[in-house]
């Protein structure tokens, strides 16, 4: 859980969201079958070890934990269950993300770095915090070849194989949303194709230090 540690002061750091606004989980290296999670309605800067919830990727029971877990359990939940590489999951209410997800508008590829996540960032259609049907939806949306998603009206969501990863994610996609709304203040920012995201991929694939 030091993982999930280490991106709750992060996410404080960077300022990307407030409060007790977002949620964030780790499937338990030790037990796959569990995942930990940020508790109900603490504010970031009071959130400690002691306070995370560990529940069931099977069945939501919570096993861990004496508080109650964050309000979104049920999506995180849903990915754990359906993806089993998913290793963590961050939900944000960052600024950017959250103003095109009141539109209902995906964020668009204008930026190569996109390539790392999706083609584009998808929005899920509203659902009422919390519910059943809301983790339905995020669960559709969610896989491999999309690793993050709007949620209309609220906010959003990012995966990966570990939570450090998942955050990454949130970062570039709340930097690019950022971008697309400037450039659009500006004029008409070009969208790269299908084929330019894909090349761009070929190329991160040799990106970076491994032989
Ligand atoms: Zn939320």
């Amino acid at each position: 859980m030091d993982a999930l540690m280490a991106v709750i002061d992060q996410i404080q750091a960077d300022r990307i969201t407030f409060a007790a606004s977002g949620n964030v989980s780790v499937r338990d290296p030790r037990h796959p079958d569990r995942f930990w999670i940020t508790p109900s309605g603490v504010a970031w800067p009071h959130i400690t070890y002691d306070d995370l919830v560990a529940l069931s990727v099977e069945t939501g029971t919570v096993l861990d934990g004496r508080l109650k877990p964050s309000t979104e359990w049920r999506f995180h939940r849903t990915l754990y269950a359906r993806h089993d590489w998913i290793g963590g999951v961050v939900h944000l209410h960052s600024r950017y993300a959250t103003i095109f997800s009141t539109l209902g508008e995906p964020i668009k590829p204008v930026h190569y770095q996109m390539a790392r996540v999706a083609y584009q960032v998808p929005v899920v259609p509203y659902e009422t915090y919390g519910t059943p049907a809301l983790a339905e939806a995020v669960g559709t949306v969610i896989d491999k070849d999309c690793q993050a998603a709007l949620l209309a009206n609220h906010g959003l969501v990012a995966v990966g194989d570990t939570v450090a990863k998942a955050y990454q994610y949130a970062q570039e996609i709340e930097w690019m949303a950022d971008i697309y709304y400037h450039a659009r203040l500006l004029g008409t920012p070009r969208i790269l194709t299908v084929e330019e995201i894909e090349k761009v991929r070929d190329q991160f694939a040799q990106y970076g230090q491994t032989p």
